[in-house]
């Protein structure tokens, strides 16, 4: 049976520095019609990806620039399908990491917003600088459709002052804008909205922790729906021990490496978010292998499990501290979706704050949303599968009204 045609879409774009990753949404029904991803711009040959109507179409061609990236991404849709133009596309949906103190939710494109996008950079120097080409460029190729930028910091605009604030001196911290903006809020806005649905109760009641493990990883504390902590900082390298990133070290640990390793401070910054976290501590970034490696005795790999499920009950009992009251666990992302042992493991032990998951419910890889904490427990644990794509799509809609 095939899907009934939506009636609108959203073309959802995720501009990186060397990559596009698009899929094409229907806001409605929650399905996405195509996807895609075009890979190693502006390296001799590119990698384009096209996934619709149950195929992929893979091409290997030059991609000097985020432009002909686009103008490939179109050239598929009319080639392959489904056709753009046949698809009622209400608007453009792109993500950007960092709107800083000025975003607290999606807003129309124009001229403004993009010199204000631009005049964020330094505080996501890779990543803003990329998103915005990604408008530009499909402003100038989709012109006649609006255009709609989606925060990943929005949702914790409303982090309170004591939760946003870094104890540092605080003209230096006006003058640089620093302080905790946080990051992967789409996903934890969306999980944490989804699970009220799923419960059936007023997210009002809800003071929800939200685990987005995926190889970036970030926790939240929800209270009635709005953010009051989350892990990432000013950057997505605070918090979580992540796939290749540190999350929370000493900061004093960048000045010894500096004054007495010599490694430069680009240097450092490589080794915190590529060379850190589950990686840097036993060579691999994948819970599977990782799963592996501990299972044939291998210390290293034991150790950073370990390292990271320790990290996270840290967390979870803070942020249980932070809202008094746990009425929900909610995991979420590549390895809170996926990983039965992290999920288990993570809980073990603390039965006495009211945490406890049913081995046989959390069994496997969890696909839609579950409850797997036993009937009656003080806390509900959920798996809720994320769609940050869907939830960009949806804040499109909203903000054209459309
Ligand atoms: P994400 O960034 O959300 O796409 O998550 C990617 C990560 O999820 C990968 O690096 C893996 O570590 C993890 N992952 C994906 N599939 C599985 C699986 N079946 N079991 C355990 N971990 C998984």
């Amino acid at each position: 049976m095939t899907a009934p045609h939506p009636t609108s879409t959203v073309l959802v774009i995720n501009s990186g520095s060397s990559s596009i990753k698009y899929q094409l949404v229907d806001p409605a029904g929650g399905e996405a019609v195509a996807s895609g991803i075009v890979e190693r711009i502006g390296e001799e040959l590119g990698a384009v990806k096209h996934v619709a109507h149950g195929t992929t179409t893979k091409r290997e061609v030059p991609v000097p620039d985020h432009a002909v990236g686009l103008r490939i991404v179109l050239g598929l849709f009319d080639e392959i399908g489904p056709d753009l133009a046949g698809s009622h596309v209400v608007a453009v949906g792109h993500r950007v990491v960092q709107g800083g103190a000025l975003f607290d939710g999606p807003v129309l494109i124009d001229p403004q917003v993009e010199k204000q996008i631009e005049d964020l950079s330094p505080l996501a120097p890779l990543h803003n600088p990329a998103n915005l080409t990604g408008i530009r460029v499909a402003q100038a190729l989709l012109p006649d459709v609006p255009h709609v930028a989606v925060f990943d910091t929005a949702f914790f605009r409303t982090l309170p002052d004591a939760a946003a604030t870094y104890a540092i001196d605080a003209d230096v911290a006006a003058e640089h804008q620093v302080r905790r903006y946080g990051a992967h809020g789409t996903s934890h806005q969306f999980v944490s909205r989804r699970v009220a649905e799923v419960l059936d109760r007023p997210l009002a009641d809800l003071n929800q922790i939200v685990l987005h493990l995926g190889n970036g990883a970030s926790a939240s504390a929800v209270r009635g729906g709005e953010a009051v902590e989350t892990s990432m900082g000013l950057t997505p390298l605070e918090g979580l021990v992540m796939g290749t990133r540190s999350g929370d070290i000493d900061p004093a640990v960048v000045f010894h490496l500096h004054r007495n390793a010599g490694m430069s401070i680009d240097a450092i910054d490589d080794l915190l978010n590529r060379r850190s976290g589950i990686k840097g501590i036993c060579g691999e970034n994948d819970f599977r292998t990782l799963h592996d490696l501990v299972a044939a005795g291998d210390e290293k790999a034991a150790l950073a499990l370990d390292v990271y499920l320790h990290r996270l009950r840290k967390y979870i009992g803070a942020y249980h501290a932070v809202l008094g009251r746990l009425d929900v666990l909610t995991f979420t992302a590549g390895v809170g979706e996926n990983d039965d042992i992290v999920r288990l493991r993570v809980c073990q032990g603390l039965e006495p704050m009211g945490i406890v998951v049913d081995p046989v419910r959390n069994e496997g890889r969890i696909g839609v949303p579950t409850v797997i904490s036993p009937d009656g427990a003080p806390v509900t644990v959920l798996v809720v599968p994320t769609n940050e794509e869907l939830a960009i799509a949806r804040q499109a809609v909203d903000v054209i009204g459309a």
